[in-house]
């Protein structure tokens, strides 16, 4: 089994890195990729963990960009971790998180719930800060139930208390990752809130700055979808990923190796990794 998509406690996940692996284990997994949201801090810990194990392990991420005021997810495969450029790169990311967050809640205080940003920072152990934290805490004060309510009424694209991660727009996030030697992947994009047509001038736009495949196995797609997207893929000639995005126990359903891609699918990623290095020899 292979799962390329998973988020640990240096982002919005709720199992530290190596808590991971031993799930990761516990499910048969051979090869594994941890995606935090904009930063590599798990990294180091979930190689360590997974040689032991003897699971193949990927450097990844999945930055956060923003196109026309939606979220766009780009997830980056085996990353150079020596890259100090875009070590410094992610430092600002980081920074651009911290503004939106307090932006949020200020709107979220115009809205009648009080919230500071020391509340928010005790749910996080690394420095990256997510809208679930921020819903957790709406959870525990009253105002909504379960997470999906949380974004439904304030936090979602478009609600009341959303802001845009304004300033990272989804070009950049693509250079960066091939500037680094990733394979360069647009994540769950039947999640991306846009028309279809909107969508795939998004992909078109994103192949011209050098994007690789779209991640087109993950848990509940829709077949249509599926094969709307592979089609689109096919085409272009891109290559596809997958994973289960699984960020914790809590969500029903969702477990590590959901998202399954085969060996094959696999290896294409490889090759495109071998490609990619190759080419960077000879410039
Ligand atoms: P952020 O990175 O701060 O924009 O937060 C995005 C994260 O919020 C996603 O990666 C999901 O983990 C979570 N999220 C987005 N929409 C929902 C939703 N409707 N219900 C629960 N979690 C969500
Ligand atoms: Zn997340
Ligand atoms: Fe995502
Ligand atoms: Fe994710």
């Amino acid at each position: 089994m292979i799962d390329l998509h998973m988020h640990s406690t240096f982002s919005d996940g709720t199992l530290t890195p190596t808590q991971l692996i031993e799930r990761a284990k516990q499910n048969n997994i051979e090869v594994m990729a941890i995606t935090d949201h904009d930063n590599v801090d798990g990294l180091k810990e979930g190689r360590i963990e997974a040689e032991k194990k003897g699971i193949t392990f990927i450097n990844g991420i999945e930055v956060s960009a923003n196109f026309l005021n939606k979220d766009i997810h780009i997830l980056g495969y085996f990353l150079n971790l020596e890259d100090e450029e875009f070590l410094e790169w992610l430092k600002n990311l980081q920074e651009k998180r911290q503004n939106r967050t307090l932006e949020i809640l200020k709107k979220l205080a115009d809205l009648g719930i009080d919230i500071s940003l020391s509340e928010v920072e005790g749910e996080v152990l690394g420095n990256v800060i997510g809208r679930p934290h921020i819903a957790k805490i709406i959870i525990k004060k009253g105002f909504a139930v379960t997470m999906d309510q949380v974004f439904d009424r304030y936090l979602g694209d478009g609600k009341p208390a959303y802001v845009p991660k304004v300033g990272v727009d989804m070009v950049e996030v693509v250079k960066k990752l091939k500037a680094n030697g990733a394979v360069v992947i647009l994540a769950h994009p039947h999640l991306i809130s846009h028309p279809d047509d909107t969508v795939i001038n998004i992909i078109d736009n994103l192949i011209k700055n050098g994007l690789d495949g779209l991640e087109l196995y993950y848990p509940n797609i829709a077949l249509r979808k599926k094969n709307k997207l592979m089609k689109i893929a096919k085409k272009r000639d891109l290559i596809l990923t997958g994973g289960s995005d699984f960020h914790g126990l809590h969500r029903a359903g969702i477990d590590i190796g959901l998202g399954n891609i085969s060996t094959e699918v696999f290896q294409k990623m490889v090759e495109k990794k071998e490609k990619i290095d190759k080419n960077r020899k000879n410039i």
